[in-house]
């Protein structure tokens, strides 16, 4: 009898659900990661509008999908619809990575671990003085996932006032890392106390030219900034931070990261960083340098 040939079974599912699906760039950085380490598996990319959502995961549940990404709308209205959550998710109370575990749909949030995983690259966070600004989603799943890691303290720096506090009472509530509250009107001056300073807004995303109101001056040598926006990766914020003689974090290691974390929790194998940042700043058109 002829030998069986992987194609001969189905492949394992994962994939991912938003609604504006088209063109989402982690298709061909996960795919390119499923190549390169000649898994059988697929990941499928698929438009969901929020009232199919329901039906759209019990659909994943009977077609055995392993797992699957969620974006934008589906991050927080998916939860009621999981059987558990891990800390962080939890914690951050939205979910951009379910894994099935022993049948069971568990909800993770790899946003910031993914930043997290991108900037022990260049310093261990545990125990530093960190200023954040931004409160949103991406900022929110950053924070916590530092304070989890043990950061010392984060300040975070916020034009709106109510969503800034929610966060730093997530902080407060959740985890053992001091918190405190900025509200961002003009140029904010960095401590020179501060270790990293990230940008967790969507300034810069789309346009190299917008500017972080930050003051220039109290950027320096020894301080670590670091970028969420990872289009284009090289954003005027951290153009500035280089200048200054910071070492500069771009964020598309961090979406590369959240999604080798997605990788592991699905298939059990470490992919190859270097293939996923290739294949991601190819579909983005950008620089992988
Ligand atoms: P949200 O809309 O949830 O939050 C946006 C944040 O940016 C808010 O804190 C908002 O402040 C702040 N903000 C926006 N414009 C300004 C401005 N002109 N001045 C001051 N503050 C401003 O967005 P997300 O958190 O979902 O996304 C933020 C960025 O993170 C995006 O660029 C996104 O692409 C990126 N991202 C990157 C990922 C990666 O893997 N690299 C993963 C996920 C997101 P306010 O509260 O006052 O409105």
């Amino acid at each position: 009898m002829a030998e069986a040939h992987a194609a001969d079974f189905c492949p394992a599912l994962v994939g991912s659900m938003s609604q504006g699906a088209a063109g989402n760039p982690t298709v061909a950085m996960v795919e390119a990661a499923f190549r390169h380490h000649d898994l059988h598996w697929r990941y499928v990319n698929m438009e969901v509008a929020p009232a199919d959502l329901p039906a759209a995961v019990a659909g994943a549940r009977a077609l055995g999908f392993r797992g699957f990404n969620l974006s934008m709308p589906h991050k927080v209205t998916v939860i009621p619809l999981l059987d558990g959550l891990g800390e962080s998710a939890r914690l951050i109370g939205a979910v951009n990575c379910v894994v099935r575990r022993d049948g069971r749909l568990v909800g993770e949030n790899t946003d910031g671990q993914g930043f997290l995983a991108s900037l022990r690259e260049r310093i261990d966070p545990r125990g530093r003085e960190i200023v954040l600004f931004g409160a949103g989603g991406a900022a929110r799943a950053v924070a916590v996932e530092l304070a989890l890691a043990g950061a010392g303290r984060i300040t975070v720096v916020n034009r709106s006032r109510a969503r800034g506090a929610e966060l730093v009472e997530v902080l407060r509530g959740g985890t053992s890392t001091a918190a405190d509250l900025v509200e961002w009107h003009g140029d904010f001056t960095v401590p020179p106390t501060a270790d990293v300073v990230i940008n967790g807004t969507s300034i810069g995303l789309y346009d190299a030219e917008a500017r972080v109101p930050v003051e220039r001056a109290s950027l320096r040598p020894g301080l670590v900034v670091a970028d969420v926006v990872f289009s284009p990766p090289e954003t005027r914020f951290l153009r500035e931070a280089r200048a200054a003689g910071a070492t500069a974090i771009d964020g598309l290691g961090m979406l590369v990261n959240q999604g080798v974390i997605g990788v592991r929790h699905w298939t059990g194998c470490d992919p190859d960083v270097p293939t996923m940042r290739r294949a991601l700043a190819d579909a983005l058109g950008v620089s992988s340098a």
